[in-house]
């Protein structure tokens, strides 16, 4: 088996350690915006079907064919069922074996643990040959962050680790071991997405969990079918550290600290991070998170004021009652739990109603840049899409737009996808000159952050020709009628 340096120093990366932060991946060249720094298979993968079928090989989602014995798994076909037999006969067989009880307890999680260990069992039987960059050696050197987890987890993963060894009664399994692995992938295992950054599935990368977090990052992981892709989206000097983002980093500093102290337990100490408690943190928290000027002409935010107990306008000085924003506070909660309850149970028209409801509310409550408005808005283009509305989608699709270029950098996946959005909504009510601005700026980011051959991009790129021919016709002066 080669080592795993040696595969990485061919990538342009090495692993580094350091007191602080434990392992990390350091570029050992010069990496361009849009290139490749590293991707993995991944160790173990699962569908996870509360988002729809999948192929268990390759993540399509058309022609699918149960297994016909464990009547559990999907396949696209035969060469994809081939790929994954090893590992799937013994699940199978242990699937079958199940009480209808014991299957509906069987979350992705448990089933991603199952596959774990069966292919374990299958490397060290060498059924399945080992790599330097897949192997279980590198699954056992992952982080469980085992003395910080609390007294509940740890039950639950115990709970768990119980069911696995009932499912799979032939491995003999170490059930403390298979507890602190289940606290490796809550912080160890990525979310499979598709090309839309839509979720998938669940997989464990155990070369690509080495890469630490920033809520600045300069690169970006996606996903191509199940191999997952870190390319840079930033230039990466020569001695760099390489980092991703593991959570959305749409909030405030303090947001994102909790986000990653509960899911990842780590604090970030990222170049945005340092900057908490400082006067512009303190803003940004305040437009994005906190409550807006009582003057709806004033765009101003406000911050309190401790000394005078009160809530200032930090543009016009008007205070604005507390007892006040707690009642609105209260009424947009009380609408949005509404509005997102009439949406799952499917009715998008009633939805759509609330929702843009809830959006008027929530502009007297919060700033034009506030994250909730901007989730408000988001599920209204979902809705607006479900009800072929394409005026109203378009509409809110701009919205968000404009928040999105505050909050992420110029060089954002999700920037890059709702610029994409935009212009499909533009070509098709006939608005063709701003559709090739938007595919344009929409290429820009994505040919970047997706690669600039992938199917994805292709498709993009090919639809901004067609809306630039289009564009260039219906320019031309000659035309009549
Ligand atoms: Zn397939
Ligand atoms: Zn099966
Ligand atoms: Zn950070
Ligand atoms: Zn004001």
């Amino acid at each position: 088996m080669a080592n795993l340096d040696d595969t990485l120093s061919r990538c342009g990366v090495k692993i580094s350690f350091t007191e602080e932060k434990g392992r990390c991946f350091i570029a050992t060249r010069n990496f361009c915006p849009g290139e490749i720094i590293i991707s993995q298979e991944p160790y173990a993968s699962v569908v996870n079907s509360q988002h729809g079928l999948r192929c268990d090989g390759c993540l399509k989602s058309t022609n699918l064919k149960k297994c016909s014995k464990c009547w559990m798994v999907w396949y696209c076909g035969i060469s994809c069922q081939k790929s994954e037999w090893k590992v799937h006969q013994l699940e199978c067989e242990a699937l079958v074996k199940l009480s209808e009880d014991r299957r509906k307890m069987l979350t992705p999680t448990i089933c991603l643990m199952i596959r774990l260990l069966l292919r374990r069992e299958l490397q060290s039987k060498k059924v399945i040959s080992t790599t330097a960059d897949n192997n279980f050696q590198l699954v056992e050197s992952l982080m469980a962050h085992i003395s910080e987890i609390g007294e509940q987890k740890l039950v639950l993963y115990a709970q768990m680790a119980n069911l696995v060894s009932l499912v799979l009664p032939s491995l003999e399994l170490n059930l403390k071991e298979v507890a602190h692995d289940f606290s490796k992938l809550a912080c160890n295992a990525h979310t499979i997405c598709d090309s839309e950054l839509r979720p998938i599935g669940t997989g464990l990368y155990p070369v690509i969990s080495i890469i630490n977090h920033s809520c600045l990052p300069n690169s970006v992981l996606v996903f191509e079918e199940k191999i997952a892709v870190v390319r840079a989206v930033s230039p990466i000097p020569e001695g760099t550290e390489v980092t991703i983002s593991y959570i959305e980093t749409a909030a405030s500093t303090e947001t994102r600290q909790k986000a990653l102290k509960e899911q990842y337990l780590f604090t970030c100490k990222c170049p945005r991070c340092i900057n908490q408690g400082k006067v512009e943190d303190i803003q940004e928290t305040a437009i994005l998170e906190g409550y807006r000027c009582k003057d709806m002409t004033c765009d101003g935010y406000l911050l309190t004021i401790p000394a005078e107990k009160a809530n200032i306008c930090q543009q016009c000085g008007l205070p604005r009652d507390q007892k006040e924003i707690e009642k609105l506070k209260n009424e947009v909660e009380k609408l949005s739990n509404k509005a997102s309850v009439s949406l799952s149970s499917g009715n998008y028209y009633e939805a759509s109603v609330l929702y843009k409801t809830l959006e008027q509310l929530q502009l007297k409550l919060f700033h034009c840049f506030s994250i909730s408005l901007l989730r408000t808005r988001e599920t209204l283009l979902k809705i607006f899409m479900e009800l072929q509305d394409w005026r109203g989608a378009l509409t809110c699709c701009r919205l968000t737009i404009t928040v999105y270029e505050r909050v992420y950098p110029p060089i954002h996946p999700l920037l890059g996808l709702q610029y994409y959005c935009c212009g499909k909504l533009e070509w098709l009510l006939g608005e063709t000159t701003d559709a090739v601005i938007s595919f344009t700026k929409a290429a820009d980011i994505l040919r970047i952050t997706h690669g600039s051959s992938t199917p994805f991009v292709l498709e993009l790129l090919a639809k901004l020709a067609e809306a630039h021919a289009e564009a260039a016709y219906k320019l031309r002066p000659d035309q009549c009628g």
